[in-house]
């Protein structure tokens, strides 16, 4: 009977069961960050096998029991829509400082335990604001917009590319995000296939893709017309309602319903008064009916269709037409139509690689296209959301100008201050100081893991100057903002991070005592993080672990084995 396989679970929250639920969600957590996280297969109850690196396929696809651990998965996921970026940081950091706390008897009750989270929150939150932290970025340069490109791009491997790629590809993201940022934030279209050469390139505007055979002398007339064009838009099928059956090569199998050939009739007396206001173009962001395609080629206008949803908003907004979306309800009046014409100012044939595109282009728009290339299909579709990631990533720097140290320098960095405010801070919390101590070092070790640094690194560097996190045998620190030389000139040195037994060391109060908070210049070749991104993460995480502390017992219904 099914009944009796459910049983009702009540966990309190510091019981060795969930403890032991949440070491191991913490350590799946972990097993997906960076390059060396490996595939994972995935087996379901119904033995569907899946096979992913991806940390969000993954979180999609394992069945969590333990309601803790689906909260938070939904935190994570919250992340990830806000931010596009920073979920399976956020995880860590809530799962491993959660799991510290709950498996540690220092003395306090939970409550305590909570409110001292919540005061080291405020204190790392405080820190985000110093200038050496929050990096402001120049816009007046494209050389500091640079390297959060070149991060994003070169935190996901599985898009295929190589070094001197990304080098390319990084100065296009940044090109053609500068070619849309005007008085309102343009867009960028980005296409992205699979090639042998791997470059990219920008355009201004949009552009259109055709088959070689499409190449007609209506296109070489209109690309060599001097001055704007006019043209009109539809956001429907131009084919009526019954689904004729249309092949790619425009022949029409004549056994469409008699409606068919009603709107193909009202459709004609549409495009006979579109043809008296002189239009050049007619784009459609559907299938057109190869009578209208005919009748069109005839007149001499240049039909572009199946544009798709994303190019008809682009070309929406770069010719300024109104899209029509209904043949019977489109005004026949002459003046009325006309206001729904919009302009481009050049066509172009492109030729890009094996493929032909038409280039609509318009001075001041905001729109450019970005092609770029992958070496197969399944990489060029991960770069796709790459690029997309990246564009995002930008479009948020307009609005919040700044970026924080990448590669584990943010988190060295904050971990070695906070302990350093929270001491002297001591009298504010009522615990004894080793109790306090337990906790920032809790905390540190959360973040260090949130920042992929294992506690078995034991290479693992740190400078007593800026707090930034070294690696053994280099010349700058994680992120490269910070040289051997500026650590030097400022009669610094260097301590490890983690000893032999993976005992974290940064409780050296007077070595690390006063770290320098002179800001950073942001060069082109660090690797950094989005302010806002990073910022929210961390606070999101922490609040996050004092809301969970507050819970008294879980209480679910879990399916017996
Ligand atoms: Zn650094």
């Amino acid at each position: 009977m099914a009944s009796t396989n459910v049983s009702v679970v009540l966990q309190p929250l510091d019981s060795s069961d969930f403890i032991s639920t949440l070491r191991s969600f913490h350590r799946i957590l972990l097993s997906c960050v960076g390059p060396e996280g490996g595939i994972k297969i995935l087996v379901s109850g119904a033995g569907y096998t899946t096979f992913t690196s991806s940390s969000s396929r993954l979180l999609n696809n394992i069945t969590l029991a333990n309601p803790i651990c689906l909260f938070v998965n939904q935190i994570m996921k919250s992340q990830i829509n806000a931010h596009h970026d920073h979920g399976l940081y956020t995880g860590i950091l809530i799962t491993s400082l959660l799991e510290k706390v709950l498996s540690h008897h220092t003395g306090l009750r939970v409550p305590k335990a909570a409110s001292i989270i919540e005061h080291l929150n405020s204190i790392l939150t405080g820190l985000f604001d110093l200038s050496c932290i929050k990096l402001k970025v120049d816009f007046s340069t494209v050389k500091q917009l640079l390297p959060l490109v070149k991060s994003i791009l070169s935190s996901k491997p599985a898009c295929g590319l190589r070094r001197v790629d990304v080098q390319d590809l990084q100065l296009n993201i940044v090109k053609g995000f500068l070619q849309t940022t005007g008085q309102t934030m343009g867009d960028v279209i980005v296409e992205c296939t699979e090639a042998s050469e791997i470059k990219s390139h920008v355009f201004p505007g949009i552009l259109y893709q055709i088959n070689y055979d499409d190449i007609s002398t209506i296109l070489h007339q209109k690309c060599n017309k001097n001055g704007s064009m006019s043209l009109i838009l539809f956001n429907i099928m131009l084919t009526g309602e019954g689904n004729s059956k249309i092949s790619e090569n425009r022949s029409i199998k004549l056994e469409g319903p008699q409606d068919d050939i009603c709107f193909v009739d009202e459709a004609l007396k549409l495009f006979e008064q579109i043809v008296e206001l002189d239009v050049d173009i007619i784009a459609c962001q559907k299938l057109v009916h190869p009578t209208l395609y005919l009748y069109l080629r005839r007149k001499g206008i240049l039909l572009l269709d199946r544009m798709g949803t994303e190019l008809t908003h682009a070309l929406e907004k770069l010719s300024g037409a109104t899209p029509i979306s209904s043949i019977g309800h489109c005004p026949r009046d002459p003046d009325c139509l006309r206001s729904l014409l919009g302009t481009i100012e050049v066509l172009r044939l492109v030729v890009q690689g094996q493929k032909f595109y038409v280039s609509l282009e318009k001075a001041g728009s905001n729109i450019s296209t970005l092609i770029a290339h992958a070496p197969n299909e399944e990489a060029a579709m991960e770069l796709k959301v790459v690029i997309k990631q990246s564009l995002s990533a930008l479009r948020c720097l307009m609005v919040c100008p700044a970026v924080v140290p990448g590669a584990g320098c943010l988190e060295t960095s904050l971990a070695i201050r906070l302990q350093n405010q929270a001491v002297r801070e001591f009298d504010r919390y009522s615990c004894t100081r080793s109790q306090l101590e337990s906790y920032v070092s809790w905390l540190q070790i959360a973040l260090l893991s949130a920042a992929g640094f294992k506690t078995d690194s034991c290479l693992l560097t740190v400078d007593t100057v800026f707090g930034h996190a070294w690696k053994p045998n280099t010349e700058t620190c994680c992120c490269g903002l910070v040289s051997m030389q500026m650590v030097r000139d400022g009669s610094g040195k260097w301590i490890e991070v983690f000893n032999n037994h993976g005992i974290l060391l940064l409780q050296d109060f007077t070595v690390l005592s006063s770290l320098s908070s002179v800001p950073l210049t942001v060069k082109e070749e660090a690797v950094v993080d989005l302010y806002h991104s990073k910022y929210s993460a961390v606070k999101l995480s922490l609040e996050s672990c004092v809301n969970l502390l507050g819970i008294g017992m879980i209480v679910y219904k879990a399916l017996n084995d």
